[in-house]
């Protein structure tokens, strides 16, 4: 296989794309297969009836991730997408009537923060700069990196750097040193959700997903998040890669220490010098790999939560919600207990609203809107199944419930029709293990850098992993670094062999 620049990518996702034009610009020639109709997996798209609807991802965090990335694809995220930067990131709705907008804008949030707790200001600016300091110093050192041995990650000045990180404290307890005031200690702290975290356990390292909200803040993208799939498409059709849309991967086969060929559904075997699989890692392990041991060890692990996602057409535009907002539960600490510790949802969970039209009217009809509404809920568990329909009706009464008492008394009327994905969706529809659509294997500390499932098989040598569910970790910027670091890393081997 020595001097092989052939690759199959296994999986259409931003991972696989972004994957396929780095390798392609190094020689490669790549073919991507791609079980579903179309790329993007979880950034995907669906379009009905002139409402168009990003499937899972809609806010672009950490612009500079996406900087450093796309240069390293030959773009930039001003001339090659269509970007504007979104001055209220989100608005979040307290159960008690209040609101607040989480927002760059520095008087605005200043002068929010200290009607709900006095002298807080300061506080904010300390919390914001150090969490962008972890951010500075977590990326360079942990995250926008590779790690090639245990004794590169587990030395002493990496025990040092875990304890500047603040790994070894709770977030809720750390946020708890800055602010008294409830409503602001969750506000600096549901974003760990994003990772499918608890905020009351996972490290305060994750600080950093608020402050660089706040220091780099977020764009709308014309076309929403799947705007950023069409480009990394088009890019990747322009270097050569081919892609093979509906053509399920059925198994990996191996040789000895090496990945051999993958098997089609069809039956068709196609070899190549390199595979890496985008879809996501426990599933390849488990489901296109002949090692059980591995598997089982990695189906072992922690994961994260998943979600119930309803996508409403709407026959009406409802301008009091932003582009984005979080509707915080009553019983906040309840409703992440269920999904955490139950694996289930509580009766008043929290969700998310991505309301596009306001920001990109082209997301929907004139005078209507297409909105996504996400609620975290726990991930599926076989030895504590849920009743999975009676979650979805309850999610939904509950939400329309929200919605009405924030104004919104008509909504039900107005729903012209809906798409559900609930965490078996995930599973089938994607092959996300558990339906932890945030990463599979969730981010505790035990699970990252060195230990999170590593971006290349230990014992096959030519089958390398990108995406959420390997190193760095989940969410589309990360996810994109991800494709930077694998393919560093099938570069530096490749020089060696
Ligand atoms: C509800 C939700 C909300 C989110 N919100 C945000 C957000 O606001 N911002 C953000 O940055 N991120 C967000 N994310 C996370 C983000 O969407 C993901 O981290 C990212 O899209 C994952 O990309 P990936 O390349 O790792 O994998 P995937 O998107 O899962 O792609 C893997 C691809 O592999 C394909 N595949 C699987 N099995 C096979 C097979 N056997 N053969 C061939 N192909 C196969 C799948 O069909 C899929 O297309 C969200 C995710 C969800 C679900």
């Amino acid at each position: 296989m020595k001097g092989d620049k052939t690759a199959i990518i296994i999986g259409a996702g931003v991972g696989g794309i972004a994957t396929a034009i780095q390798l392609a610009k190094n020689g490669y020639k790549i073919k991507v297969y791609e079980k579903n109709s179309a790329p993007g997996g979880r950034c995907g798209q669906i379009v009905r009836e002139g409402h168009r609807f990003d499937l899972g991802a809609t806010i672009f965090l950490m612009p500079s991730i996406y900087r450093d990335v796309f240069k390293s694809l030959g773009l930039t995220i001003e001339h090659n997408l269509k970007v504007k930067p979104l001055p209220v990131i989100y608005k979040i709705y307290y159960s008690d009537g209040k609101i607040l907008d989480f927002t760059t804008d520095k008087g605005n949030i200043q002068s929010q923060l200290e009607m709900f707790e006095p002298g807080s200001v300061s506080k904010y600016q300390s919390y914001v700069s150090k969490g962008y300091g972890m951010f500075q110093t977590g990326m360079a050192k942990m995250l926008a990196r590779n790690f090639y041995s245990f004794f590169e990650f587990a030395n002493l000045k990496n025990a040092m750097l875990l304890f500047r990180l603040k790994t070894h404290v709770k977030h809720m307890a750390y946020v708890g040193r800055f602010f008294k005031d409830p409503h602001l200690k969750i506000a600096f702290t549901f974003q760990n959700i994003y990772l499918g975290q608890d905020p009351f356990t996972a490290p305060a390292l994750f600080s950093l997903l608020p402050a660089t909200e706040l220091t780099e803040g977020s764009y709308v993208l014309a076309g929403g998040m799947y705007s950023i799939v069409e480009k990394l498409v088009s890019t990747a059709i322009d270097v050569g890669v081919e892609f093979r849309y509906n053509m399920p991967v059925d198994k990996i086969t191996v040789e000895k220490d090496k990945a051999r060929s993958i098997i089609l559904e069809n039956g068709d075997e196609i070899k190549a010098g390199i595979i890496v699989a985008n879809a996501d890692l426990p599933y390849v392990y488990r489901e296109l790999l002949p090692d059980k041991k591995r598997s089982a060890r990695i189906d072992g692990l922690k994961y994260s939560c998943s979600a119930i996602s309803f996508h409403w057409a709407l026959d009406k535009v409802y301008p009091q919600l932003g582009d984005h907002s979080v509707f915080v539960a009553e019983k906040y600490r309840e409703s992440l207990d269920k999904i955490f510790d139950e694996n289930s949802m509580s009766d008043e969970p929290c969700f998310y609203v991505h309301a596009p039209v306001g920001e990109d009217p082209t997301a929907a009809p004139a005078n209507q809107d297409s909105i996504s509404i996400i609620v975290p809920v726990g991930h599926l568990d076989d030895k504590n199944e849920q009743d999975w329909d009676h979650l979805k009706q309850v999610a939904r009464a509950s939400v329309i419930k929200r919605l009405k008492k924030q104004g919104m008394e008509d909504i039900e009327e107005h729903i012209k029709f809906e798409i559900c994905f609930m965490p078996k969706t995930w599973d089938t529809e994607l092959h996300i293990t558990k339906g932890s659509v945030f990463g599979s294997v969730s981010h505790n500390i035990f699970q990252m850098g060195y230990f999170r499932p590593h971006n290349r098989h230990d014992r096959y040598k030519n089958l390398y992993f990108v995406g959420g569910s390997t190193h760095p970790g989940n969410g589309v910027p990360l996810v994109l670094m991800s494709s930077k670091l694998t393919t560093e890393r099938i570069m530096k081997e490749a020089d060696n062999k």
